[in-house]
């Protein structure tokens, strides 16, 4: 058994295990697929003080450094469940898909999230060639460009407040006859010169050049007309789905939307059991942040250690 036990080996979940062995506690990380979201990235310009980096370069990196400690990484293990302790000090179990389960007096819950896709035609063609689901990471790659946005929640709106200031032309495109987001940021929206919202419309294709993304085509709803619009990049922005549905059934406490509750500590709401990066409420879901909390994570772990 272990002292501390990490789920999910992405950026958050690597983070942690180095932070963890560096204390010299028996430590392990059991992912289903080490590097997360990382591997499905190309350029990666914002880790900071590394100007350029690519996710595949990033995940070996991560490997290969949590390597260098005395970490059991266990690869291609997916957790089905989780059984708390069941009292106070006590050792937590995970079960694993193959029907395996490993017992630790900590857990770190670092399984990440997953952008939700339109699941139209071109959209896994052109990812990284024009289609993003990140404005942070790569609304710096269209700069003049034109641009769509797809979706009016807030985290649509807020995409395309963000990309106006840096592309050439932003298109808003909601499913429904009004955005769901915040008024005060539909108003700053609204106010901008070089914003188009189209209302009621259903995303249908993404076009491209056989290269790159260079339109988009949608329904109108109401008509159902099919109309097309030029352009060099889709920001898709519908829901980013944390990966806690091996959760529901346990005693962790989750957000409305699915993300696990932590305290400044990276604490849970179930004592020893922590939990960082994209799964949780902490917002900005990004690499150096998601880094952050996992070490945060880890020295909170220690911590609970020492004292119990
Ligand atoms: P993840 O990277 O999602 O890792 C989760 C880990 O948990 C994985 O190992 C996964 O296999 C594992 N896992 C999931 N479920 C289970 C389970 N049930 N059992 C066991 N293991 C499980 N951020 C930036 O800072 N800069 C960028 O340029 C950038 N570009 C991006 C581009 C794309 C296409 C995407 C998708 C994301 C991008 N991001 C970028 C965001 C960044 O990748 C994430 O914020 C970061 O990877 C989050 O780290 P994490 O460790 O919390 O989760």
């Amino acid at each position: 058994s272990f002292d501390v036990l990490i789920v999910g080996g992405g950026p958050a979940g690597a983070a942690a295990a180095i932070y963890a062995a560096r204390k010299g506690i028996r430590t392990g990380v059991a992912a289903e697929r080490f590097g997360g979201q990382v591997l499905d990235t190309m350029a990666i310009e914002n880790f900071i003080s590394v100007p350029y980096t690519e996710g595949p370069k990033l995940a070996a990196a991560l490997e290969q450094h949590v390597k260098e400690y005395e970490a059991d990484i266990m690869n291609l293990q997916r957790a089905v469940k989780l059984v708390p302790a069941a009292d106070q000090g006590g050792e937590h179990e995970v079960v694993f898909e193959s029907g395996a389960s490993l017992k630790s007096r900590t857990l770190i819950l670092s399984t990440g999230a997953r952008w939700r896709e339109m699941n139209v035609p071109g959209e896994a063609e052109y990812r990284n060639k024009g289609v993003a689901y990140c404005p942070h990471c790569d609304g710096p790659l269209f700069k003049g460009k034109r641009v769509a946005v797809i979706g009016g929640g807030n985290s649509g709106v807020e995409a395309a407040i963000d990309l106006a200031g840096i592309v050439g032309h932003v298109t808003l495109i909601e499913f429904m006859d009004e955005m769901r987001a915040d008024a005060v940021l539909q108003k700053k929206l609204r106010s901008l010169s070089n914003v188009e919202i189209i209302l009621g419309a259903r995303t249908t294709e993404v076009n491209g050049d056989g290269q790159r993304v260079n339109g988009l085509t949608y329904e109108e709803r109401a008509s159902g007309e099919i109309k097309q619009i030029a352009l060099e990049g889709i920001f898709v922005q519908i829901g980013l789905v944390p990966n806690t549905e091996w959760l529901t059934d346990s005693p962790i406490e989750l957000s409305p939307r699915g993300e696990i509750v932590v305290d400044e500590r990276g604490m849970t709401s179930v004592p020893g059991i922590f939990a960082a990066g994209d799964v949780t409420t902490v917002p900005y879901k990004q690499i150096v942040i998601a880094m952050g909390e996992g070490s945060k994570a880890a020295l909170g772990a220690f911590d609970y250690l020492i004292r119990h």
